[in-house]
Parts: structure tokens; C-alpha cells; sequence
């Protein structure tokens, strides 16, 4: 999700809580015309109105991104921290109206449902319940005649049911968060590992014929628009049945492999390398000449040609190489085509063996 995403919601919430905290100043206000509050209106109201502007400076730091700078951004566990305390000190100030207003512990503890895990709700649970049993003892203290223990006791212990009971809902919400979150990272993995196979060959790692054409169509664009130009080379290794058949299909694969990190080493970060299938390869050499092309492929050819496999001491490994440019306003298939029809010129030429398109700089690399 992006961060402004992110911020939005947060800033919904807040919001959203916010507007809750104004509609407890209104209600605070009308309580206290009834009767209400042991403590005179005017106090209400102040004291009430400084819970609400209290509140405000989360939505107001959310709105301005300095949530940002802290390790919860949310902001979720001061904000509920502090409409806790507010909610206490209201308590304090009422008996008749108790009940009603502890609901309000409760509905703080639903937007810790997105956030805490059941360690923070647990903790939560008895920060709530150390509140209240600090209203109850400020109460006693201050006016014990209005105090009702059988009643008092009632309301305490189904108090500490409820609080429980959201605890441990909590503890499954998270369990549910946690679970929903993993799927998603592993579906997310899931996904880029297909889209990863969908574009490269299992044996080697090179990118496939799916992606080659789809990067050759961008090539293709790009030079069709003037100011740009890329190169095609079709390689085939030489003779490759032959290493199958005297060192077997594995080892086949080892050099194939092996081929394939050669060419990865040779390539620039704008240059692609594909296979094609079998023993066939496809470079693009994007904005080079026929002139570069051929050198890069040239020292391609001398390197592979010094590989040493310890299975296969004496084995001298060579490739034929067709090199063509791309030619404004053709097909693809038509460029591939005719880097093909080079590459079969250098296999009659007898192979190990690089021609290029249209230039005299053709011929047989020095072979031992
Ligand atoms: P040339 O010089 O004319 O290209 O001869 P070549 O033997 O290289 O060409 P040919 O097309 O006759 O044989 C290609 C061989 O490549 C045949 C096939 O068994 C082998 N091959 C194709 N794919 C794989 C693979 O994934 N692993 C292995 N080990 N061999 C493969
Ligand atoms: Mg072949
Ligand atoms: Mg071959």
C-alpha cells in the first residue's frame, strides 16, 4: 500500500474519532445541565472542549505527516491513551452516569483491533482496568457517601468480564491479522516467482523467447523512430549433439549453463541475452554497430573457446555467430530471419565462425 494510502486511512480514523470526541463535548454539555456532573458546568465544558483539542492535535499531526517520525505511525496506542484518561476523568466527575460512559473503554478497544497484537491488548486490558479502579478510589476519596458497594462491586466485576472478553477477541483479531498478512507476503512471493518464470528459462536463467520478443518490440519502436539502432546475433553452439553423446545429457546441461553465464558476463545492462531453446541464443545489443557487435561477439567466441570442463579436459568448445542489424520499419521475424540465414552461412563456412551482415569483416576465427 503507498504511504499516502496509508496516511488517508489514518487520517480517516483520527478523524473519525475525533468527530466522537466533539459529540461527547455536546453530550457532556447536555449531562450536565441535567444534573448530572458533580462538578460545576462551566468545568465540564472546558474540561471537556481540552479533551477534544487534545484529540484534534493527532488528526492535526496525521494532516501534516509528522506521524511520520515515529516508529508507530498510526499513532494508534497514544491516541487511545489518551481518550482512555479522558474517559477517566469523566467517570470521576459522574456517578448516575457511569455505566453509560464506560462503553467508551470498550469502543476505544475496537480501534486497537487493527493495531495490537494480544500482548498490547492484554496490556491495554489493564491499563483500562487501572483507570477505572484509580476513578473508583478518587470517588471514595472524595465523596464516599455517594458510593454503593454491592452495587459498586457489580459493576467492577461485569467490567472486568467484558474488558476479558474484547482482550481475548483482540488476541484473535490479531491471530487473524497475522495469518491474513503472511498469506498475502507469500502470495506475493507466489506471484513474482511466476512472473519471473514466465519470462526466463528454467535450465539456464537467460530470459525466453517470450520476453526476447517482447523486448524486441520496444527495440523495434524506439528505432523506429529515428536516432537509435540495435543489433541482432543468432548463436548456435557447434556440434553441441556431440557433447551430449560422449559426455551425456547432464553434462550437456552443465555447458549450456555455463554458456549462458559467459554471455551474462559479456553483456551491458542495456544488452539482452536469451535462449531460444536447445543450443541456440539470441543476443540484442542495444544502440551498437554491425562493427561493435561483431568484436563483442568475437570475444564471446575466444572465451568460450578457453573453457575448461575437469569432466571433459580435451573438449574444445566453439559457437557460429549471425549477426545482423535491425532495419527501420521490418518485422522482427524478418531481422531474426535473417540473422538465422547468416548464422547457417557460418555453419557452411564450417562453423566457429562469425558472419555479419552486408561487411567484408566475415570470416573463420583462428582455430587451433
Ligand atoms: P551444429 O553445429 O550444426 O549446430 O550441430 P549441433 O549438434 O549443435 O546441432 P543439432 O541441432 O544437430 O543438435 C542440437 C543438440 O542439442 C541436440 C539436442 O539433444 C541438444 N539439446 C537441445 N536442448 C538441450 C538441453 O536442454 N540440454 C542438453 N543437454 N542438450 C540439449
Ligand atoms: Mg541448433
Ligand atoms: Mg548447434
Amino acid at each position: 500500500m503507498l504511504q499516502s494510502q496509508k496516511q488517508e486511512i489514518r487520517f480517516r480514523r483520527a478523524a473519525l474519532a475525533n468527530v466522537g470526541t466533539l459529540v461527547n463535548v455536546l453530550l457532556c454539555m447536555t449531562a450536565s445541565r441535567l444534573g448530572f456532573f458533580e462538578i460545576e458546568p462551566t468545568l465540564v465544558l472546558v474540561m471537556s472542549i481540552s479533551i477534544w483539542i487534545g484529540h484534534l492535535v493527532f488528526v492535526v499531526a496525521i494532516w501534516r505527516n509528522w506521524n511520520l517520525y515515529f516508529k508507530d505511525a498510526s499513532l494508534t496506542v497514544p491516541q487511545m491513551i489518551w481518550v482512555t484518561l479522558s474517559i477517566s476523568f469523566l467517570l470521576y466527575c459522574t456517578n448516575e452516569l457511569r455505566p453509560l460512559i464506560m462503553m467508551g473503554y470498550l469502543l476505544i478497544m475496537t480501534f486497537g483491533a487493527l493495531h495490537l497484537t494480544f500482548k498490547g491488548f492484554l496490556n491495554y486490558g489493564l491499563f483500562t482496568i487501572a483507570c477505572y479502579m484509580l476513578v473508583l478510589y478518587g470517588i471514595s476519596f472524595q465523596r464516599p457517601e455517594t458510593v454503593k458497594i454491592a452495587e459498586e462491586v457489580l459493576l467492577f466485576v461485569s467490567f472486568l468480564f467484558v474488558i476479558a472478553g474484547f482482550v481475548f477477541m483482540g488476541g484473535e483479531f490479531s491471530d487473524l491479522r497475522e495469518a491474513l498478512n503472511k498469506r498475502h507476503q507469500e502470495l506475493k512471493l507466489a506471484i513474482s516467482r511466476i512472473e519471473e518464470l514466465a519470462i526466463t528459462d528454467e535450465l539456464t536463467g537467460l530470459y525466453n523467447r517470450r520476453y526476447l520478443m517482447q523486448v524486441l518490440a520496444q527495440h523495434k519502436a524506439l528505432a523506429n523512430r529515428g536516432h537509435y539502432q540495435f543489433v541482432v546475433c543468432f548463436i548456435d553452439l557447434d556440434h553441441f549433439k556431440k557433447v551430449n553423446d560422449q559426455y551425456g545429457h547432464p553434462f550437456g546441461d552443465k555447458v549450456l549453463i555455463q554458456f549462458s553465464e559467459l554471455m551474462n558476463q559479456s553483456l551491458r545492462e542495456v544488452d539482452l541475452g536469451a535462449r531460444l531453446g536447445g543450443e541456440e541464443f539470441i543476443l540484442v545489443l542495444a544502440d551498437t554497430t554491425l562493427e561493435d557487435a561483431r568484436q563483442v561477439c568475437d570475444r564471446m567466441s575466444k572465451k568460450w573457446m578457453n573453457q575448461k570442463f575437469s569432466e571433459a579436459p580435451d573438449l574444445l568448445l566453439t559457437m557460429s555467430i549471425g549477426v545482423t542489424s535491425y532495419k527501420t520499419a521490418e518485422r522482427i521475424e524478418d531481422t531474426l530471419e535473417r540473422a538465422d540465414q547468416l548464422l547457417y552461412e557460418a555453419k557452411n563456412s564450417g562453423r566457429n565462425c562469425i558472419v555479419v551482415e552486408d561487411q567484408d569483416i566475415q570470416g573463420t576465427l583462428d582455430l587451433v
